[in-house]
Formats: structure tokens, sequence, C-alpha cells
């Protein structure tokens, strides 16, 4: 009983922190789907249902970035590594203060990994995840991302980069309120200029693999907590991204429901192999990874592979 009031009580609040996503596109906040899908089309698609003039306008974006999107390949990466970082920074200044979000962190995952990013609240995970998908731009050193240098990219190839190569699952689900679920898995479809037979079609199939089939014509808040985060996994994965992002992806769901959530994570992952990487404050999340990155004041204290049995502390770059 008492989970079905938490549930409603999530969905209110997740109601609450969407509409105010969707106004502040325009801002400079980057939160949710304004800043991973780009401003301008978001605002297309969370005020023009008309599915036709969300592909308008997703394809005139398209377009317009597409002249200067000439990121060059990294000749050096290895054909495997699908991340690489280098001497990370990223510095906040508040009036006097301030804070070294990410002081000096480098990394390697190859394709395929599950890696979770683990810390206590105000280690700099998020910064990480936000850099690493091209939301934030770093203060200083290197990030290559399936074979692109990010952190030189400006903003329309970043938007480019991300439709491309990169799904994002969001800890308070970010789905569209006047949008069933096959409308919102549908979205990132959209913004490639897919017709809409195809896209409905392919948001189907998603949404029969999350094992929410029969949930088709529903709307967020018709749904528990744990259904629309499926929904969110379903959309984050429709466009067969290289890369998964997922920040603290349970982090509004109970314990059983947040098994349940992490293992059809890891199994599409691991099916489509594709590369996650998860943040979570949680160590018994983070130990379904098989690397896990620890991290306190924006450094990486310590990398683990539980892929190997007798526990391997590596420590990169230290
Ligand atoms: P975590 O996700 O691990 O809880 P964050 O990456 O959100 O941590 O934050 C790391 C540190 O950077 C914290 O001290 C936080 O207060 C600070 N920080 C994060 N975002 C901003 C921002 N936009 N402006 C100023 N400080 C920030
Ligand atoms: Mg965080």
């Amino acid at each position: 009983m008492s989970e079905v009031l938490e549930t409603e009580n999530i969905i209110e609040k997740d109601d609450a922190a969407e509409s105010e996503a969707v106004t502040e596109t325009g801002t400079d906040t980057k939160t949710g789907n304004d800043a991973f899908f780009g401003n301008d089309t978001v605002t297309e698609a969370a005020t023009v249902t008309e599915a036709a003039t969300v592909t308008e306008a997703a394809t005139v974006t398209e377009s317009d970035s597409d002249s200067d999107t000439e990121t060059e390949a990294a000749p050096e990466a290895p054909k495997d590594m699908v991340i690489r970082v280098r001497d990370l920074y990223k510095v906040y200044r508040t009036g006097e203060t301030v804070v070294k979000a990410l002081n000096g962190v480098s990394f390697d995952i190859d394709r395929g990994v599950f890696c979770s990013v683990v810390g206590a609240s105000g280690s700099g995970k998020s910064t990480l995840l936000n850099m690493l998908a091209g939301l934030e731009p770093a203060t200083k050193g290197e990030i290559v991302i399936a074979g692109q240098h990010i952190e030189n990219m400006n903003e329309s190839q970043l938007v480019t980069f991300r439709r491309e190569h990169v799904g994002f699952i969001f800890q308070s689900y970010n789905l569209m309120p006047t949008m069933s679920s096959v409308e919102n898995v549908a979205l990132p479809l959209a913004f490639r200029g897919m017709d809409k037979k195809t896209r409905n079609r392919k948001a189907e199939e998603m949404l029969e693999l999350v094992g929410l089939g029969r949930y088709k014509a529903n709307l967020p808040s018709q749904m528990s907590g744990g259904q629309q985060q499926r929904v969110g996994i379903a959309r984050a994965l429709v466009l067969d991204p290289e890369i998964v992002f997922a920040d603290e992806p349970t982090g509004n769901l109970d314990s059983k429901t947040s098994e349940e959530v992490m293992n059809l994570m890891q199994k599409i992952v691991e099916e489509k192999h594709q590369t996650l990487i998860m943040v979570t404050h949680d160590d018994h999340l983070a130990s379904y990874a098989d690397i896990m990155i620890r991290i306190s004041d924006g450094k990486i204290i310590e990398n683990i592979d539980n892929r190997k049995r007798d526990t391997n502390w590596i420590e990169y770059f230290r």
C-alpha cells in the first residue's frame, strides 16, 4: 500500500520537475530534454504534438548543424576503446567561492563495458557524466568519445554528436507529460527525420522489449515510477546508441523496483553490446557494473574491475 502512495508522490514530483524543465527552455539552464536534444527542437516537440511538425523542426535544425559538423576522428584511440578521458578539470566559480568539481580525472572505458561511477553526494559524479555527454564544457582536459574529441566541439556539433552516439537516462525520467509512451519513445526518432509509421513501429518494439507492450497508449501520469523509467530506458535506447549514460536512474524508485530496472538496463545493454556509464551514490547498485570508478572530491580514488575474480585494485593515472 505504501508503495502505491510513494509512487503517486514520485509522479507528482516528476510532473513538477518536468514542467519546470520545459518552461526553462531557452534559458541557460541545461537540464533534461532541452539540454540533451537541443533547446529549439524540444520547444517544438513540447508545444507541438503534431508529429509531422516535429519532424520538420528536427530536420531543419539538423541540416543547419550539418554544415559545421567536421569533427575529426581521433586516430590514436584503439578501436575497442569508446571513452578516453585525460586530466579532466571542471572548476565552478560562484562569487568568491571556487569549487573544483573535477580535479584531474583520467580513465579509459572499452566498448561494451558497464561502468558505474560511485561516490558521495557532491563528489562530482554528475559533473563528470554531463561532460562525457557533452552537456557541459570542461575547464581543462581531453574527452574522446567514440573517436571524437568532444572538448573541441561547438554547441551544434554537440547536439548532433549526442543524437548520433549517446542515449541518456535521467533520474526523474524527463518524459513529456502530454505524450503517450509510444510518442515519448518515438521522439528521438523524429529528431532523425524518420517517418511516422517507421518511428511508431520502432517505438512499439522498444516498449515490448522493456515489458511495456500493454502500456503503449498510457501517459506518464498513468504509470508507476518503475514503468516510467522503463519508458525512459526505451527512449534512451531506441536509436541504438553506442553509449548510454544514466545519472542515478533508480534514484526515485524503491529498492525492489530499482533491482528490476537495473537488471533490465543491464540485460539490454549487454545484448546490444552498448557501453553503459551509470552514476550512483549506492555501492550495492554500483556493484552491478563490470567496472566501478569511485570518486571523491573530484578525484578517482578507486578503479575496480568486478569482472576479475580476485578483487583487482587498478589505480589508473593517480
Ligand atoms: P554529485 O553528482 O556527485 O552529487 P556534482 O557533480 O553535482 O556532484 O557536484 C560536484 C560539486 O560541484 C559540488 O560541490 C557542487 O556543489 C558543485 N557544482 C555542481 N554544479 C555546479 C554549478 N552549476 N555551479 C556551481 N557549483 C556546482
Ligand atoms: Mg549528481
